[in-house]
């Protein structure tokens, strides 16, 4: 007699072929590819999806992308940052196009991940491409204030390398709508001659103007480069944030 595994825990473990429903461009370097994934188990903000690639030869290429769209939304989202040299992105943002197969599996991650009934307040700091799975913690949000009327303060910090480069940005702007959310961004090249806002790398005056005090003890959750990821969590814990709140996801090295 064999034991089955839970439902759930095979479909996340199995490759699953999904259909893409739409590719759109978000910045110069970024794209979102909208899917249609049959029977998703349902997922939470911060999880990804690894993809497979499968050339002809039978070479594999296999990638991690975090989940944009928040746990409420049929459709799954992922952002991609086209990397020059790359060997999956390029493919995802330039060749990949609507009615295409993609073969991913997913939900994975435990970790990076947030949910309402989690509380807050939340402290979120991204480097580039690192904003998608804070953008599904504050898109999940704000569902959850719509629909069971739960509040949770929420601080955006972002560091993008120009104002072009920024990921979601009408969407972020409409997000920092609500009383209790604030979206800050910080650029560190090229700013618009009209931009008052923050001009370098993220640094402890930042966090400390931007960020919750360690007293309202924030859930800190950071995402982006590795150093960008290792300076930001150095500096949250030097600041007197207890470092069992301070959650990090790191995406791979500068371009
Ligand atoms: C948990 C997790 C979630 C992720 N979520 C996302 C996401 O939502 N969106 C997203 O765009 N990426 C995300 N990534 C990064 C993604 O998995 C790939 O590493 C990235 O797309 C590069 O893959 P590639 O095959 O194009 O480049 P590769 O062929 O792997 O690398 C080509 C060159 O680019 C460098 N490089 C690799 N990754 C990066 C990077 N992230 N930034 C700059 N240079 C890099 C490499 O060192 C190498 O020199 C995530 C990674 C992890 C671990």
């Amino acid at each position: 007699m064999t034991a089955e595994l839970p439902a759930a825990t095979a479909s996340r473990l199995d490759w699953h072929v999904a259909s893409v429903t739409d590719v759109r461009r978000e910045t110069a370097r970024t794209c979102s590819i909208v899917l249609d994934v049959p029977q998703w188990p349902g997922h939470r903000a911060g999880q990804h999806v690894d993809v497979r690639l499968v050339a002809d030869d039978g070479y594999q290429a296999q990638r991690s992308y975090s989940i944009a769209s928040p746990p409420e939304d049929a459709s799954l989202v992922l952002t991609v940052e086209r990397i020059d040299d790359g060997e999956v992105s390029p493919y995802l943002c330039d060749v990949l196009q609507a009615h295409d197969g993609l073969e991913l599996r997913g939900p994975i991650g435990g970790y990076f991940v947030w949910d309402i009934a989690e509380g807050g307040p939340l402290l979120l700091v991204a480097g580039g491409s690192g904003v998608v799975p804070l953008a599904a913690m504050l898109r999940h949000r704000a569902h959850a204030a719509a629909s069971v009327r739960a509040s949770v303060p929420a601080h955006l910090l972002y560091s993008a390398r120009t104002w072009d480069d920024i990921i979601y940005r009408d969407d972020l702007e409409q997000l920092a709508k609500f009383s209790d959310v604030t979206v800050a961004f910080t650029i560190t090249r090229e700013a618009p001659s009209d931009w008052r806002g923050y001009r370098r790398r993220i640094d402890r005056a930042m966090l400390e103007e931007i960020g919750w005090p360690p007293s309202a003890t924030p859930r800190a959750y950071v995402c982006g480069p590795t150093p960008l990821v290792e300076s930001v969590a150095t500096l949250l814990v030097e600041i007197g944030h207890d470092p069992a709140r301070v959650r990090t996801e790191r995406f791979g090295p500068t371009g």
